[in-house]
């Protein structure tokens, strides 16, 4: 339980509020791992976003000050661009994430949005720009209305729905007796792992962030849903950083980060990747390999 509290004063008064949210972020960003207290600097201005570009300017930063976590990282995100992360488990992945979110303050270098260092801004007006889907999303025991709607709390109900409608849940809703009235979560309907993640989709459309950073379920949707989602997803023009998991994804994205061991080892779009030969082109070879022995999903790079 005392874990619980450093992440809860960071934000006093929204306590409530930010408990729930870290219900939804729990997971992806295994937040209540090692919490860090994370403060506003005394002068600490509202962040500004003009066209939400991402900046990781010589980025060092460590769990463990004996154990380098990344190293010297920089790379730009250009505004309504989808940049995907890939790379062996442990690369670092999910602490690029982590580190944007401001989770943890990292010892070297500058993130930047939009020009504005994000140590320099109120975290709220940080974290209010920024979408998070998760390969899990836990849902509350309340409405799936309820649910969706909480991306953006007194959203019309219309607006509720349109959100599902790019997410590609609307109509399953309507199939239940009780529409977007029915129960969901541990003591209500059961969804499944992909319609759990559609909603967390729709929930961050909903949101309207400026960026979104989405952790890629491996295999909770079937590749032809999973190719209309990302399109309503990556279409949306907003800046995206994504943990690839899946061929699409990799492919469409404007820029590749390949990661190992802290450090970007290749960037740049998949064909340019591929002629180049190297661990990119080798992960792939690995995976079409796999794919031909078990077909399905591509787990390779993550269960490396
Ligand atoms: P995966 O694909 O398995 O999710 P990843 O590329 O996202 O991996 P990260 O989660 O960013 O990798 O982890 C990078 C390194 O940092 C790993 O060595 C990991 O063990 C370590 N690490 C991650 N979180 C913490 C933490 N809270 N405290 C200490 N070390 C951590």
């Amino acid at each position: 339980i005392t874990q619980l509290y450093g992440p809860l004063n960071w934000f006093g008064n929204y306590y409530r509020q930010i408990q729930k949210n870290f219900v939804d972020m729990e997971k992806m960003l295994d937040l209540f791992k090692e919490p860090v207290e994370i403060q506003d600097i005394p002068d600490a201005k509202e962040l500004v976003i003009k066209q939400g570009e991402v900046v990781f300017d010589r980025v060092s930063f460590a769990y463990d000050p004996r154990r380098p976590t990344l190293n010297d990282v920089s790379f730009r995100v250009a505004p309504g661009s989808t940049v995907a992360l890939v790379g062996p488990s442990g690369s670092g992945k999910s602490t690029i994430l982590r580190l944007l979110f401001r989770f943890y303050d990292i010892q070297q270098g500058r993130i930047l949005i939009d020009g504005q260092d994000i140590q320099k801004v109120k975290q709220k007006s940080l974290r209010g720009v920024i979408g998070v889907v998760p390969q899990d999303t836990v849902l509350f025991n309340d409405t799936i209305r309820y649910n969706i709607r909480y991306g953006r709390p007194g959203a019309p109900d219309q607006e509720v729905e349109d959100a599902s409608e790019a997410a590609q849940i609307h109509d399953r809703i309507m199939s239940f007796p009780e529409g977007y009235e029915t129960k969901v979560g541990e003591r209500g309907l059961r969804l499944s792992g992909g319609e759990k993640q559609r909603v967390a989709i729709a929930r961050t459309l909903l949101k309207r962030p400026s960026i979104i950073l989405l952790d890629e379920a491996t295999s909770a949707l079937d590749t032809r849903a999973e190719a209309a989602l990302q399109e309503a997803l990556l279409s949306s023009g907003r800046t995206t950083l994504v943990i690839a998991h899946r061929l699409s994804t990799i492919v469409n994205a404007d820029l590749i980060l390949v990661l190992k061991d802290g450090d970007i080892v290749e960037r740049g779009p998949h064909i340019e990747l591929m002629r180049e030969k190297g661990v990119y082109y080798d992960m792939w070879m690995k995976q079409l390999k796999d794919e031909r022995g078990m077909g399905g999903a591509w787990t390779a790079m993550s269960e490396d």
